[in-house]
């Protein structure tokens, strides 16, 4: 490409970094961005302003005053796209609970308050009693094992470390019977058999996609075998001409042949959760009574808490991996035990239902949705926006119950100018972002993920369209 010699002159004309953070634009900036980012901002403005110069609109040819004001406009908004991509709070009007883009579970309120008091020194690894260093993780180890009548826990990054930690201590260079029904891909590159693979542990599929029999896993047992994998198949059913055998007979078997059984739970439930609908998902304590001799789950699906993978099961294989070098590298933060053990509390009481955000979500029924959305419509005041119900359904998300769609109502907006495109584009643009969903060419609003105390921002939203 050549530069004509107009071009060139209209170069000259651009502002340097220098006359840009002179500008007051630029200074009114700095206390919030810091010199530093600011003159790397100063320098993408005046780059991008510099490769649109040609097709800058207005027939007049540009000065130097007017390439400074531009360049200070581009400047706004370099700092704004900076700020909207930092981490920070979102209205879910989507209906997903657990929607892993937007954080999974939304603690709860004694959850929160747990985390900014652990925030400061607190007494992690600190026995307040004898003034000696105690164990990390402690309270919440013993709190889990009460809760899945466990012989003992340990608590993890996630539960994809929690399988890779299990995996790495009893099944490297050995191998793991699975069903072929159950080689399961959750989501963000975690896939069984890629796991089980970098651990070192060989996999042994057995049986067919639809049916895998007790007598599968038995004739694949030989002196190598390690251990009798079962992943729970969260994100998907095979429905049909289906079998497989229970965790009892498998339990059963591993015992005979003194292997051990390791059952992935994925989302797992700490109690029944058929009333929600929700009776797919397997209970920690009923896999425990079954006979799983190690049980994995997630934090921060079903049970509502912070991001955190838990093992539970006989406290010889606990203590094992308490003492795996991988175990330290896999460790939480003291503010994971935090908002956990704060998460725990509240199933322990047995108010969990009540408490724990997700659960609350999951058991709303329509008609109090229904409430709510009137509420809703009668405090937001705006001519050009039409509100209707409608019913619908939400979902649980994150890799759990995926049949399960709770019956809901949700709000559709029509806009009189705006598109619903452009509708679902400035929620999304605010100050604190709202989430919707587009549902037959509407926008949709789905409160069973909105919390109470979401309600004022959510209208100031609408009242704003
Ligand atoms: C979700 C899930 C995982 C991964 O859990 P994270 O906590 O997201 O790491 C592993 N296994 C199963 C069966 C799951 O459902």
């Amino acid at each position: 490409m050549t530069t004509t010699a107009e071009n060139a002159s209209i170069l000259a004309l651009l502002p340097s970094v220098d006359e840009l953070l002179n500008t007051e634009t630029a200074k009114g900036l700095e206390i919030d961005a810091g010199r530093e980012r600011l003159t790397r901002m100063s320098r993408e403005a005046i780059a991008w302003l510099r490769s649109e110069i040609r097709e800058l609109p207005g027939d007049n040819r540009p000065t130097r005053e007017s390439l400074l004001r531009e360049a200070g406009a581009r400047l706004i908004q370099v700092w704004q796209r900076s700020r909207s991509s930092r981490l920070r709070r979102v209205i879910n009007a989507t209906g997903v609970v657990i929607h892993t883009n937007l954080g999974r579970a939304p603690l709860s309120d004694e959850a929160r308050r747990a985390l900014n008091d652990a925030a400061g020194y607190c007494n992690v690894e600190y026995d307040i009693r004898t003034g000696d260093r105690g164990r990390r993780g402690e309270q919440v180890e013993s709190m889990l094992a009460e809760l899945t009548g466990a012989e003992s826990a340990i608590v993890v990054n996630n539960c994809a470390a929690a399988a890779y930690l299990v995996l790495s201590a009893f099944a490297a260079g050995r191998e793991v019977i699975i069903s072929r029904g159950e080689l399961v891909e959750i989501g963000g590159e975690f896939r069984v058999p890629d796991v089980l693979a970098r651990t070192g542990a060989v996999l042994r599929e057995v049986g067919t996609t639809n049916r895998t029999k007790l007598a599968d896993y038995e004739k694949a047992v030989n002196e190598n075998t390690a251990m009798i994998l079962k992943v729970h198949p969260s994100n998907y059913r095979i429905v049909g001409f289906i079998a497989s055998p229970t965790l009892k007979e498998l339990s059963a078997l591993a015992k005979r042949k003194e292997v051990l059984l390791y059952e992935d739970a994925g989302s797992g439930a700490l109690f029944d959760l058929s009333p929600s609908g929700l009776g797919d998902e397997p209970v920690i304590k009923d896999s425990i009574v079954d006979g799983a001799d190690l049980v994995t789950f997630s934090g921060d699906k079903l049970l509502g808490g912070p991001q955190a993978g838990l093992i539970v099961g006989r406290r010889e294989y606990i203590d094992h991996l308490r003492k795996d070098p991988l175990y330290r590298a896999l460790r939480v933060s003291k503010l994971i035990y935090a908002a956990l053990e704060a998460t725990l509390r509240a199933y322990l009481r047995g108010t969990a239902e009540n408490d724990v955000p997700a659960l609350r979500m999951l058991a709303a029924d329509e008609s109090s949705i229904e409430q709510r959305c009137w509420l809703l419509i009668e405090r937001s005041a705006n001519p050009d926006l039409r509100i209707e119900m409608a019913e619908g359904n939400s979902a649980v998300g994150g890799g759990a119950a995926p049949l399960a769609y709770p019956r809901t109502v949700l709000m559709f907006l029509s806009h009189a100018q705006l598109r619903a495109g452009e509708v679902e584009r400035k929620l999304r643009e605010r100050e604190v972002p709202v989430i919707a969903r587009i549902v037959d060419n509407k926008v949709a609003i789905d409160l069973r993920t909105v919390s109470e105390a979401d309600e004022p921002e959510l209208i100031a939203a609408l009242s704003s369209l």
